[in-house]
């Protein structure tokens, strides 16, 4: 049988329903409980006409999928990507699930996602995208049945615009029904922030277990979007060297450790981390091979994969991004020793603050950004320590670890609140 280790052609689906069998089965759960909440519980597919600046009208496909409500109603963001498909939003909301649960914040699972390149669309496409897509999936979202948030090329503003369609059916306003909305507009402060401030608590976690100092840590950061960039500048607040980092258009080096501040202000005007003074050019899986303690997956699923994983040096890998390791991947860098931070956990901190933003909603309160992060912190690194010990408890990885964790929570609620009718 011939092999291409060059082409990741992982199914995050499929992915996703591997990593449940392999916690389901240490687990030992039994079948009847296993096919209550291994599939999405609602998928919906909704078909956008968008008249486009030129005259013509274009039809986008969009998706929204309800994985897991048992625990609260359905959380998570919504992509604007070329990439997006079926299958890849029936994961990322299974993985929500997983996610809300190894933080315990009374959410389930869901996402969605637009088949686009909002790169390529002007403002107002995709503002007309938007409402056009909010009103499809309205009779399903709401702030007691599912609260969308951002996610890949979705940000404050299309949050504002899904919170402005969804109040103006309704009447009157509403805030809760999105969270990472603009903070002139019920959002939280550190809302922003949380993805990267998270992944920064989890790896704190990590290099203390480790034994292991940030201080002058060789740090590669894949993705230089809103969870890799916030990561990158906190480490090098923690005096990391963050040596290396990449975005859709390539990826630069500097040995001595880039200025990422400087590089932040870079990449807002140019659009790219390409061209950074003082960086060198190198490709994306000379990147992953560098020598480096701490590696930063934050771009998309499967970038990590059978193909490139061997070359991999670091100590800690934090998943920012939502499955950037494929099994094969995985498997390698457990018999490398590499201490993994998985997905659910590490990259939590968004939707923790989201729950923060929402309660703030629902309350009509306003927390001061201290709060906000100090709260935070404490949720990951509790989370981190619960993984932490069924990891070593049951001698199995940290991804199956907060998967254990995950399941066990949404097992309970679903076997308290039993089969209806
Ligand atoms: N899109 C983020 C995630 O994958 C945040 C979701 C949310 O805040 O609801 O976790």
């Amino acid at each position: 049988m011939e092999v291409n280790l060059e082409v990741p052609s992982c199914n995050p689906y499929q992915q996703a329903l591997q990593n449940f069998t392999a916690a389901a089965d240490v687990l030992g759960l039994e079948e009847d409980v296993r096919a209550q909440i291994r599939e999405p519980e609602r998928v919906l597919i909704v078909s956008l006409p968008i008249r486009m600046d030129n005259g013509h009208v274009r039809c986008f496909t969009g998706y929204r999928v309800q994985h897991n409500t048992s625990r609260g109603p359905a959380k998570g963001g919504i992509r604007f990507h070329p990439q997006v498909t079926l299958d890849e939003v029936k994961a990322l909301s299974t993985w929500m699930t997983w996610k809300c649960a190894v933080v315990n914040i009374p959410y389930g699972g869901g996402k969605g996602g637009v088949t686009c390149n909002p790169k390529d669309m002007s403002m107002g496409e995709i503002e007309r995208m938007t409402r056009r897509y909010t009103h499809a999936i309205l009779p399903i979202i709401g702030p007691g049945q599912d609260i969308p948030a951002p996610d890949v090329y979705t940000n404050s503003q299309i949050m504002a615009w899904i919170m402005d369609t969804y109040s103006m059916t309704r009447g009157y306003l509403v805030t809760g029904v999105v969270t990472g909305k603009p903070i002139g507009l019920g959002g939280s402060l550190g809302r922003n922030e949380a993805t990267g401030r998270g992944v920064f608590n989890t790896i704190e976690c990590a290099a203390t277990h480790l034994r292991m100092s940030l201080k002058e840590a060789k740090v590669v950061v894949q993705g230089f979007g809103n969870a890799g960039s916030v990561t990158a500048h906190l480490l090098d607040g923690a005096q990391s060297d963050v040596v290396a980092v990449s975005d859709s258009r390539g990826a630069i080096y500097n040995a001595d450790g880039l200025h990422i501040p400087k590089l932040m202000l870079h990449k807002e005007r140019t659009g790219s981390v390409v061209g950074f003074p003082g960086s060198e050019t190198i490709t994306q899986d000379e990147m992953l091979a560098l020598p480096c303690d701490i590696l930063v997956p934050a771009a998309l699923e499967n970038m990590v994969h059978a193909g490139n994983a061997a070359s991999i040096k670091a100590r800690i890998v934090a998943e920012a991004a939502n499955g950037p390791l494929t099994p094969d991947a995985d498997a390698i860098l457990e018999e490398k020793g590499v201490f993994v931070i998985p997905d659910i956990l590490c990259n939590a901190g968004g939707v923790t603050v989201s729950y923060f933003e929402w309660v703030q909603n629902e309350q009509h309160l306003m927390w001061e950004l201290q709060e906000v992060n100090s709260r935070l912190e404490k949720v990951m690194c509790k989370a981190f320590a619960e993984v932490l010990e069924i990891k070593l408890d049951r001698r199995v990885s940290m991804r199956t670890a907060a998967n254990i964790l995950a399941i066990r929570r949404v097992v309970e609620a679903t076997r308290l609140r039993g089969i209806y009718p």
